[in-house]
């Protein structure tokens, strides 16, 4: 039998990796199964998923459901196209579902195939939508410091990651990153964005970019009047407020959508993985009733943007049993007690380390921050990264997370399944203490 180590390295460009880590030492663990919050690889060792994998198993693996309703779907009408006047039931059906659970006011959806898709297609929805009400100055967008938006043309520029400009730099003109309030006050980022838009001067900014919570740039999450104060900020300079939900949707954050922890309505919010739990590519964009209008009335002829995969069939039949296991388990409430769970365990293991400073979590995503000495809040310094030795001892112990190292700043990232029990909360508190202690 072929090596499978050997024909990754000859054969599979990972995405979002490093080439030479993957030629010397070669893939960690190739994934051959999952059920519920575990998946099992080829040398049959079990982990916890505790990242969900990309944040995006909302459901947990296993579920054979969305399996049979895929095959269902693919037998009958696997595909179809709903470009021009052509349409199809389960994307009619999706679209409708979609817009009862987001908040009121949100009624029309844009469908792509993943997150970066649905960033893209937000911003050119944004500048359409001012263009044709005759303001085609207003073309920039605003996002933040350390957001994550995808590594599309757009959503790459929205990324305010500079790691991810490296390969190509800026792929669109007009991209703007203001100060995120992580380790600072919404008063601070408020008068970055406040002062960035003063200068610009409002007539040339079409929309600002938020994700809830900052997830790939380590689960920041935001102070309790920051989404306020941005809403304000953008009806007082007639801005479009785009959230990106594409990991705080569909329950992650102990609510259906992130926005709804803050009471904050956007004009537009961008979904994707927990739409299907990861089962099968695909995402959106969810536009207000005045945005929807606007390109009602005033397009002219046809909307030039849309993919083939636009509202796929059996995709859409998949995330329409999956919102069905969300709402029926009552995964989100799930979310938020378990995530209780969560935060009281990373306290706890706070109390333990010495290496551990800032715990947080917000329903089933949370964050450890660690430093170099806890008691007197001493940060590492920007070269050192302890956070690669963490996640491989918690590997060894059969966890999978995610660590995020810049500036000093040294943060695992986790995201359970929205199923996890309490009994599995507590083996995974467990495990990750153990880690720690192992470490530090
Ligand atoms: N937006 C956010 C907040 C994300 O976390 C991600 C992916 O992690 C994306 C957009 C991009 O989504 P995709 O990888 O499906 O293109």
């Amino acid at each position: 039998m072929e090596d499978l180590f050997e024909l990754d390295k000859k054969h599979f460009i990972h995405p979002t990796s490093s080439i030479i880590q993957q030629q010397t030492d070669g893939a960690k663990s190739i994934m051959a199964k999952g059920d519920g919050i575990y998946v099992t690889d080829t040398n049959n060792k079990e982990y916890i998923d505790a990242v969900s994998s990309l944040w995006n198993v909302n459901i947990g693996h296993g579920r054979t459901e969305l399996a049979e309703v895929a095959s269902e779907q693919m037998k009958k009408l696997a595909f179809s196209s709903a470009f021009s006047t052509f349409s199809h039931e389960p994307a009619i059906r999706l679209a409708k579902k979609i817009s009862e659970l987001t908040p009121q006011g949100l009624n029309a959806v844009f469908f792509t195939s993943g997150g970066s898709e649905s960033n893209d297609s937000a911003v050119k929805l944004s500048r359409h939508y001012w263009k044709i009400q005759n303001k085609a100055s207003k073309r920039k967008i605003i996002s933040l410091k350390r957001g994550y938006h995808g590594v599309a043309a757009a959503s790459t520029s929205i990324t305010g990651i500079p790691e991810f400009w490296d390969m190509a730099g800026h792929l669109m003109n007009d991209f703007l990153h203001a100060e995120t309030p992580y380790r600072s006050t919404t008063e601070k980022a408020i008068e970055s964005l406040q002062s960035m838009i003063e200068q610009e001067t409002a007539d040339t900014i079409a929309a600002i970019f938020v994700e809830p919570v900052q997830g790939a740039g380590g689960v920041l999450i935001p102070p309790a009047d920051y989404l306020e104060a941005v809403r304000e900020i953008c009806d007082f300079y007639n801005i479009l407020f785009i959230a990106d939900e594409v990991i705080t949707g569909f329950g992650r954050t102990g609510t259906m959508f992130g926005m709804e922890n803050w009471n904050v309505v956007p004009d537009a919010m961008t979904f994707a993985k927990g739409v299907t739990s990861g089962y099968i590519p695909m995402g959106g964009v969810v536009v207000s009733d005045h945005i929807h209008t606007v390109l009602k009335e005033k397009s002219k002829g046809t909307l030039f943007h849309g993919f083939t995969y636009s509202g796929h069939p059996t995709a859409a039949a998949v995330a329409l049993k999956n919102i069905e296991i969300i709402e029926k388990e009552s995964l989100v409430t799930n979310a938020k007690e378990r995530g209780l769970e969560l935060q009281n365990g990373f306290q706890k293991i706070k109390k333990e380390s010495s290496i551990v400073g800032e715990v947080r979590a917000i329903g089933l995503i949370g964050a450890i921050e660690l430093m170099q000495d806890s008691a007197t809040g001493q940060p590492f310094t920007p070269d050192v990264g302890v956070t690669p030795a963490v996640i491989n001892a918690l590997h060894e112990r059969g966890v999978i997370s995610r660590g995020v190292t810049y500036d000093g700043s040294n943060i695992l990232c986790f995201a359970p399944p929205l199923i996890i029990t309490k009994q599995e909360v507590n083996e995974l508190i467990s495990r990750i203490s153990d880690a720690i202690l192992f470490v530090q």
